[in-house]
C-alpha cells in the first residue's frame, strides 16, 4: 500500500458516514465502515457489501461498532450511553461486537473499532475491572479473526489509556486516534497525547474542531471541516510521520449531505498537499 492513502469515514445503512456513493465520486479507495444494524449483516447482505467494495477497488481498513441505545447528545449522555462502560448493556453489547467482529471478518476487514466510551480515570473505580474485562474479552475475540480492536481517542488523557492499555495487556489492542475529539471533550493536546499513545496508533481520523469554551452539553469545541480548526494538520501529519504511522488518513466529517461532500472534496486536497509537502 502507498503510504498515507486517502479515506473516508463511510456508513452504509447507520451512522453518521458518507456514502459509498460520495466514495466512489471523490476517486478515494480505503473507507472505515460504520456497521449496519443486524438485518444488514446477514450473510447474503454481506456478500453485496464485499462485491460493491471489490467493484470499487475499495479497501475497508477498519469496521466501527455502534449500538442501539447509545446517544452523543451531550457529554454526561455520551458518559451515560457510549460503548461497553456502562454496566447495564455491556452483555448484550459484547454479544454485538463479536457479531460486528465477524462481519468485518467476512468483508475482509483486519480491524473493528469502537468508542469504548469513558474510561474510568481512577483504577479503583468499581466499574474500572469490568472494563478491562470487557476490553480483553473483545480482543481475544477479534484474535481468532485475525483482527486487532481499535479504540477510538477523545474521551480520556493519555496517561489513562496508556494505563488501560497496560491493565488489559493485549497485543492486538490499538488506537484509532481522532485529535479533534480530544478538542471537542476538552480532554487533552492533540498533538502532545499523540506523541504519548503513538506507538499504539493504527488508524486515525483526519477531523478537525475549534476551541469554545460555552459550546454546551459539557462540549468544550465544535467539529468544523479539516483545516479550519484548531488542530493544525499540518502538525497532526508531521507528528505521525514522527511516530512512524503511514496507515490511511481517513477523513471525517460529522455532517451529512451535499456540504458533507464538499468539505470531503476539500479535506482531500489539503491532505494530498501536505502529503505531498512532508513525505516527498
Ligand atoms: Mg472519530
Amino acid at each position: 500500500m502507498e503510504k498515507w492513502p486517502i479515506g473516508i469515514f463511510t456508513s452504509v445503512g447507520a451512522g453518521l458516514g458518507a456514502g459509498l456513493d460520495t466514495v466512489k465520486s471523490l476517486g478515494v479507495h480505503t473507507v472505515q465502515v460504520h456497521a449496519p444494524h443486524e438485518p444488514d449483516r446477514a450473510p447474503d447482505r454481506v456478500a453485496q457489501f464485499r462485491q460493491q467494495f471489490a467493484d470499487a477497488g475499495i479497501q475497508v481498513t477498519v469496521v466501527f461498532a455502534g449500538f442501539p441505545g447509545e446517544s452523543y447528545a451531550d457529554i454526561p449522555t455520551v458518559q451515560k450511553t457510549i460503548g461497553l462502560v456502562p454496566p447495564g448493556p455491556r452483555a448484550e453489547r459484547l454479544k454485538e461486537t463479536k457479531a460486528i467482529s465477524d462481519f468485518a471478518h467476512a468483508l475482509g476487514c483486519e480491524a473493528l473499532g469502537m468508542h469504548i466510551g469513558f474510561v474510568p480515570e481512577d483504577a479503583s473505580d468499581p466499574n474500572y475491572a469490568g472494563v478491562v474485562k470487557a476490553a480483553q474479552e473483545v480482543c481475544d475475540y477479534c484474535k481468532q479473526n485475525g483482527q486487532r480492536f481499535h479504540l477510538e481517542t477523545g474521551q480520556e488523557k493519555a496517561d489513562v489509556l496508556l494505563r488501560f492499555f497496560n491493565d488489559v495487556g493485549r497485543d492486538n489492542l490499538a488506537i484509532n486516534f481522532d485529535p479533534a475529539n480530544l478538542i471537542l471533550y476538552g480532554t487533552d493536546e492533540p498533538i502532545p497525547a499523540l506523541r504519548s499513545v503513538g506507538r499504539y496508533v493504527k488508524s486515525v481520523h483526519c477531523k478537525d474542531a475549534k476551541r469554545k469554551p460555552d459550546v454546551g452539553g459539557g462540549w468544550a469545541g465544535v467539529e468544523v471541516a479539516l483545516g479550519q480548526g484548531d488542530v493544525n494538520m499540518e502538525l497532526f501529519l508531521r507528528t505521525l510521520k514522527e511516530i512512524g504511522y503511514f496507515g490511511p488518513l481517513t477523513i471525517e466529517r460529522e455532517i451529512s449531505g451535499e456540504q458533507q461532500k464538499k468539505d470531503i472534496a476539500e479535506a482531500i486536497g489539503l491532505l494530498q498537499r501536505l502529503r505531498t509537502e512532508i513525505l516527498g
